[in-house]
């Protein structure tokens, strides 16, 4: 099997796993409590708090944790807000192609009265600086661009847009759940407020994940109860998963350049080969993206029947077509990028992890190829584009 859906979630580290079981059956005490039996759980929690911020250039205060990438965008976004609102600020920016907990969020906020400007993204997936500096008015509380997109891969100008909103006076939130341990990443010289990261996407467990917030942000409480998380979030710790995250976030930064490097050119060689299919075509920039990210659109075919049969070759991918993701439009983020409805059904993305082998590749290639041109000797869609009755969007 070829696990090619680390953008989905990624396998835990060795590492995190003995962190996480040592935890687990060692520490188990309530870091609330005050004997020491609880002491050394909040040591620990402490001690991963002091990681996690010292590997993005915060301090270990601006750290909250939480369960995950989508609590920590609903809280950033929700506590922004509530500061605007105070202030009689109700303007929020953001681009098209966000993740749900992102969009969602700005819904529920829309709903109550907020103004959403919800930037287009270029046929690259990129946003300019300039736009963003072009849609800030003076009511506006809280611009939101992801660092990295989750479909597309691209990497958006973070640092430009963060010192546009610092210049304006702006709070600047960044979803980093897609890169941060993959790409590097330092708060200050980044020009960032505030940041959501999720464990799962960097070999850490699922369900934590944590916040960072520049010191002086007031943030909302998303559930109330005890005064855990200096009283920003109630309940109990989940210390086994935070130890985990600080320790898979540490491998992580530590081997990034070295992944990196590996990833770029197992990606390149993707790229290359899944552009030898007539009618085909990358989504999102070449070279601005993701080194794990490959994401492309055939013509003529459905996502979901490429994912079946490759899932039979023993490849699992994803797709932003309509049944996986249970509705019937294709992906808001391929839409966001100008692709027609018919081809943004035909999407294919891969996110390769660091053990994938040249082999890997050769086969993967080798096997969408096969799959495509399958899939297209019974397409009535292919039928029509190649007997002229309809026009090929997709050179
Ligand atoms: C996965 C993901 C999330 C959600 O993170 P969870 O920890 O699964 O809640 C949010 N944003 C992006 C960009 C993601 O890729």
């Amino acid at each position: 099997m070829i696990y090619a859906d680390n953008a989905a979630t990624t396998k835990m580290s060795r590492r995190a796993i003995e962190k996480m079981v040592l935890l687990t059956e060692e520490t188990y005490g309530n870091p609330s409590s005050l004997y020491t039996f609880g002491q050394r759980a909040k040591e620990a929690l402490e001690e991963a708090r002091a990681t996690v911020a010292k590997l993005i250039g915060a301090e270990p205060r601006e750290i909250l944790f939480t369960s995950g990438g989508s609590e920590a965008d609903n809280q950033a976004i929700i506590s922004a807000a509530e500061l605007g609102k105070k202030n009689g600020k109700k303007h929020i920016i953001s681009s098209a192609f966000e993740h749900h907990a992102v969009l969602h969020t700005l819904n529920k906020l829309k709903k109550e009265g907020f103004e959403i400007t919800l930037l287009d993204v270029h046929e690259n997936g990129l946003i300019l600086p300039e736009e963003v500096e072009a849609a800030i008015k003076d009511d506006t509380c809280l611009v939101t661009i992801m660092f990295a997109n989750n479909e597309i891969g691209t990497i958006q100008p973070i640092r430009e847009i963060g010192a546009i909103c610092r210049k304006k006076n702006v709070l600047f939130h960044t979803d980093a759940v897609q890169a941060i341990g993959h790409l590097p990443i330092n708060v200050i010289d980044d020009n960032i407020d505030m940041l959501s990261a999720s464990a799962h996407k960097f070999h850490g467990p699922k369900g934590v994940g944590f916040l960072y917030a520049k010191k002086g942000i007031r943030l909302s409480n998303l559930i109330e109860g005890g005064a855990q998380e200096r009283g920003r979030r109630a309940g109990t710790e989940n210390v086994p998963g935070i130890a985990a995250m600080a320790e898979a976030l540490n491998e992580s930064v530590e081997k990034m350049a070295e992944n990196a490097e590996k990833l770029t050119e197992k990606r390149n060689k993707l790229i290359k080969g899944l552009k030898e299919i007539p009618h085909s075509a990358i989504n999102g920039d070449e070279v601005k993206r993701l080194p794990s990210n490959v994401n492309f659109c055939f013509e003529g075919i459905e996502g979901e029947s490429l994912l079946l049969l490759l899932d039979d070759k023993g490849i699992a991918a994803s797709s932003g077509s309509a049944c996986t993701s249970g509705s019937l439009d294709p992906s808001h983020v391929l839409l966001a990028i100008g692709r027609v409805h018919d081809v943004a059904h035909g999407s294919l993305r891969l996110s390769i992890g660091e053990d994938i082998t040249d082999e890997d590749v050769d086969y993967i290639i080798k096997s969408v190829k096969e799959v495509v041109e399958y899939l297209r000797g019974f397409s009535p869609v292919w039928r029509d584009l190649v007997a002229g009755k309809s026009q090929f969007i997709l050179p």
